[in-house]
C-alpha cells in the first residue's frame, strides 16, 4: 500500500509525532514556562541565534534575571537593554523587545495580549513568533513555519517547491495549520515538529531509519529537500576606525545608522592621505555582508594634541567602558588593543 502523507492522516500523524516528542522532549527554560513575555524573549533571541549560544553563554537567564517582566524591561535604560543583549548581535531585536514591553505596558495595561492579531501587532512580531507564542504560552492552535518546520514539512510532503517563495511558504503555512489543528496540544505539537527538525530531520544528515513519522513521510531524496531560490551574493565591505587612547579613557563614537543605534564602537578614521599604522585587524559577517575591521593608530593631526570631539563621539573612561552597548567585533577589537596598551599609554 503506498504512503499516505500527514496531510491524508493529520491525527494519527500528530498522535504519532506527540507520543515520540512525550519521551524525547529536551528540556529547555522557555519550555519549563507559559509566560507569554518569557516565551517571546526566548523565540527574538533564537531568531538568529543557535540554543547553544542562547543557553550555554547564558543570555536567557541573564536577560531573565534583569528584565523579568514587561514591567522592568519598558522602564529599563536602552543603553542597560543593550549591554544586557551584547554579543547575541542583531541589536534591532533588542530594541523591538523593549518598545513590545512599552506597547504592552500602553495598550493593555501591561497584561500580554492573549488574542492572535493583537500578539501579531506588538513591534518586531511576525506571523512566526505570534504563533509561537499562542502556541507556546496558550496553547491554542496557531502554526508556526521556522526553518526547521519548513525542511520537516517540505520532505513529509516531497514537495520541492522553493520553500522561500511566496507559493511555497503559502503551502507551508496551510499544512502547518491543518497539522496543529488536528493535534491534542498545540504546544507539544509545534514543538515536536522543531525538534523533529533539530534532531533527526537535519540538514545534511536525516536520520530516517529512527524517524518516528517515517510511514507518513514521502520524501524520495530527503537531502535534497528542501529547495530553496538562489543565495543573496555576499558582500565584501571594510570597515576603517582609529584607536586612541589617555590616562583618561578611550575615543568612543555612539551609532546612529538604523541597525546600531545607540551601540558604541571606535570612531570611524576621517579621509587622510595616507593611512595611519594598523594596530588590529579582524573579519566578521553580518548579514550578507562580509566585513574586514581595521583599526588604525590615530591620524597624525590628532597625536599629542587634545582629543578632539568626532561626531558623536566622546572620551569614554576606562571604569566605564565594560558597561557601555558595543557591537561583538568592535568588543573584542578593543579588548585586544586595551590588553596590548596597557603599558604604553599615549602622552
Ligand atoms: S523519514 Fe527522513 S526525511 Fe522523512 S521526516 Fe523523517 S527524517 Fe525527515
Amino acid at each position: 500500500m503506498p504512503k499516505q502523507s500527514p496531510l491524508q492522516r493529520p491525527e494519527a500523524f500528530a498522535t504519532t509525532l506527540g507520543a515520540w516528542f512525550a519521551t524525547h522532549a529536551k528540556d529547555y527554560p522557555w519550555r519549563r514556562t507559559t509566560d507569554p513575555y518569557a516565551i517571546l524573549v526566548s523565540e527574538m533571541m533564537l531568531q538568529q541565534t543557535q540554543i547553544p549560544t542562547v543557553l550555554g553563554r547564558g543570555y536567557y537567564t541573564r536577560w531573565m534575571e534583569r528584565f523579568p517582566n514587561v514591567q522592568t524591561l519598558a522602564q529599563a535604560e536602552e543603553a542597560e537593554v543593550l549591554r544586557t543583549w551584547e554579543g547575541l548581535g542583531y541589536y534591532r531585536r533588542a530594541r523591538f523587545l523593549q518598545q513590545m514591553a512599552r506597547t504592552v505596558m500602553e495598550r493593555h495595561g501591561g497584561a500580554f495580549p492573549e488574542k492572535l492579531e493583537d500578539i501579531h501587532a506588538l513591534p518586531g512580531v511576525g506571523r512566526y513568533t505570534a504563533g509561537a507564542v499562542m502556541s507556546f504560552a496558550y496553547d491554542r492552535a496557531a502554526p508556526i513555519v521556522d526553518g526547521n518546520v519548513a525542511r520537516v514539512l517540505a520532505r513529509l510532503c516531497d514537495d520541492a517547491t522553493p520553500v522561500d517563495s511566496t507559493e511555497g511558504q503559502a503551502k507551508l503555512w496551510e499544512r502547518a495549520e491543518l497539522l496543529v489543528q488536528a493535534a491534542p496540544s498545540a504546544r507539544a505539537h509545534n514543538s515536536a515538529l522543531m525538534e523533529l527538525g533539530q534532531t533527526v530531520c537535519r540538514v545534511s544528515s536525516p536520520t530516517c531509519g529512527q524517524c518516528p513519522v517515517q510511514e507518513y513521510c514521502l520524501a524520495k531524496e530527503p537531502a535534497s529537500l528542501p529547495v530553496k531560490g538562489a543565495r543573496a551574493t555576499v558582500t565584501e565591505v571594510t570597515e576603517r576606525v582609529f584607536f586612541q587612547r589617555t590616562e583618561e579613557g578611550v575615543l568612543l563614537q555612539q551609532e546612529t545608522g538604523a541597525r546600531r543605534t545607540g551601540l558604541w564602537k571606535l570612531p570611524a578614521l576621517p579621509e587622510v592621505e595616507q593611512l595611519p599604522a594598523v594596530l588590529h585587524k579582524s573579519r566578521y559577517t553580518i548579514t550578507r555582508y562580509r566585513v574586514t575591521l581595521w583599526v588604525h593608530e590615530a591620524p597624525p593631526a590628532r597625536k599629542g594634541k587634545p582629543l578632539q570631539q568626532e561626531k558623536a563621539a566622546r572620551v569614554i573612561p576606562h571604569d566605564d567602558l565594560a558597561n557601555l552597548p558595543m557591537p561583538s567585533p568592535y568588543r573584542r577589537a578593543l579588548n585586544a588593543l586595551l590588553a596590548e596598551t596597557a603599558f604604553r599609554l599615549e602622552a
